[in-house]
């Protein structure tokens, strides 16, 4: 039968299933597949695999395409766009499936198994130890209608099965070459649970028969239900479900986290919302994400999603598991808020201007004051979120108290520099090179370099030994708030 030519148009899928949070993981397939699609001017289909009512949530279908959104995809065909494929919510197609399910059943592709979960344990049981293969056994293959009719009587209920053909199935993976799997090690599958509900390992081939997808790319870890769903794909076609093609597959590398262990949905790492939360541009976490198992040069690794798109080609994906990296994903986002123009910026610092993130009442905020201030953060933030305790210094009443940045400037004989720096200061014309020269000056009447000298009113105006430059600050602070702020240090001193 034919397979997804390379004419085709191009028809990708992006099909996750609403349980938990987002994480990394799906994110990549997620883009790997719009990338494609957008490189290859195809279709992007959008498709929620939920068909498991005990896993799968409202709530999380809602974080799904607010998290699609929030990264800037767009699909042709799916929710809230329909298609001609619609409903394209598998919970939704339910009688589709089972009707496929009794085609294939009548075809002979799929039989009733009546074995249960107590034999077949102890059958694999006993294939393991013979040292035999240990998948289903094919008991239930070639039942009588009298065997058929007993084990209805006795009550006994049965799932479907698909019946996997008897020779091995090769196919070029688009990532890793050329893959051949034996009989032995591919057995007859369930497609229906007892209950009647179809299951994944139909459900998910079925609708991509029907949707005419002509290529498949998704993680290793899905692998090893590919050979099932090409043969499955094999017999739809001769029951004349789909368009009779069989996609072509390219399963992604794993990504590897902490220790060399896989990265998991469940590490606090994965979750895409702790990127959203901490002020990850989503170009910025794309950007780091496309990273994972494919690159755009050797010699650059910060690109715009249309470099992306332009050069992205499945071919260029890499069969080795790629290693997820914290600290190169922060550098990423860094580049990207740094390659903002400063009305972008600004505008993307917005969220952390704003409670609940920022700690000043909401009258205290100063956008002129904000805005003057702006330029000299982005070159400073990984993450936006940062922008908050970069800035709190200008809208709240008082500095914040950080014990530590404290003890570290405060040490003997600040109270003495303190001193003379505000004497200066207060002389000062108000701008940061004045302010510069006075600290510095008063640092030498202390035997004081300027970084020394600079640290306790650094301190005393802003409660923190780091922050953006600090006679720009003081600049836009004022005289009054700066004085006021250093007297109110001397007076914490003399206690
Ligand atoms: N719903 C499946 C999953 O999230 C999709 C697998 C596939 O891409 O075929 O794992
Ligand atoms: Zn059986």
């Amino acid at each position: 039968m034919a397979s997804a030519s390379s004419s085709a148009p191009v028809r990708v899928r992006f099909c996750p299933s609403p349980t938990g949070n987002p994480h990394v993981g799906l994110v990549r397939t997620a883009l790997f597949n719009w990338a494609f699609a957008r490189h290859h001017g195809g279709t992007l289909v959008f498709r929620i695999e939920d068909t498991d009512a005990a896993r799968d949530s409202e709530e999380s279908y809602e974080q799904l395409l607010g998290a699609m959104r929030w990264l800037g995809f767009d699909w042709d065909e799916g929710p809230e766009v329909g298609g001609p494929h619609a409903p394209y919510r598998q919970s939704q197609r339910m009688d589709l499936y089972r009707d496929v399910a009794e085609k294939l059943l009548e075809a002979g592709h799929a039989y009733r198994c009546y074995c249960t979960a107590e034999e077949l344990e102890e059958r694999r049981e006993t294939a393991r130890k013979e040292g035999r293969p240990s998948g289903y056994d094919g008991a239930c293959r070639t039942l009588t209608a009298e065997q058929i009719a007993a084990y209805e009587a006795e009550g006994r209920s049965s799932i479907v099965r698909f019946r996997m053909p008897d020779e091995p199935i090769t196919f070029t993976d688009l990532v890793r070459g050329e893959l051949t799997f034996t009989p032995e090690n591919v057995t007859d599958y369930g497609i229906v649970r007892a209950n009647g509900a179809p299951l994944y390992t139909l459900v998910n081939p079925v609708d991509d028969a029907l949707m005419e997808i002509t290529h498949v790319l998704r993680g290793e870890d899905l692998l090893s239900s590919t050979p099932r769903q090409i043969a499955l794909y094999r017999a739809l076609a001769e029951i004349g479900v789909g368009g009779g093609l069989v996609p072509s597959f390219g399963h992604l590398p794993y990504v590897m986290g902490e220790g060399n262990k896989k990265l998991s949905k469940r590490d606090p790492q994965s979750s895409l919302n702790l990127y959203r939360e901490r002020g990850f541009l989503p170009e910025g976490l794309l950007n780091y994400l496309s990273l994972l198992g494919w690159s755009l040069s050797a010699d650059r690794d910060v690109f715009s999603i249309d470099e992306m798109v332009a050069a992205f080609d499945i071919d260029g994906v890499n069969a080795n598991p790629a290693r997820f990296d914290l600290k190169k994903a922060e550098a990423i986002n860094a580049d990207h808020i740094r390659m903002l123009d400063v009305k972008a910026f600004i505008e993307a610092c917005g969220p952390w201007l704003r409670a609940p993130h920022a700690p000043w009442a909401p009258e205290r905020f100063d956008t002129a004051a904000f805005e003057a201030l702006a330029p000299l953060a982005q070159t400073r933030l990984t993450v936006l979120s940062d922008i908050t305790a970069n800035v709190d210094f200008l809208f709240l009443d008082e500095p914040v108290a950080d014990e530590a940045s404290w003890a570290k400037a405060m040490k003997p004989g600040a109270d003495a520099l303190l001193t003379t720096a505000r004497a200066k200061l207060a002389e000062a014309e108000w701008a940061a090179e004045p302010l510069k020269e006075a600290v510095l000056a008063a640092g030498e009447e202390h035997g004081l370099k300027l970084g020394k000298a600079q640290a306790p009113v650094r301190v005393a105006v802003t409660g923190r030994t780091v922050g953006l430059p600090l006679f720009e600050s003081l600049e836009i602070l004022g005289r009054e708030r700066t004085l006021a702020r250093i007297d109110a240090a001397l007076a914490k001193l003399a206690v």
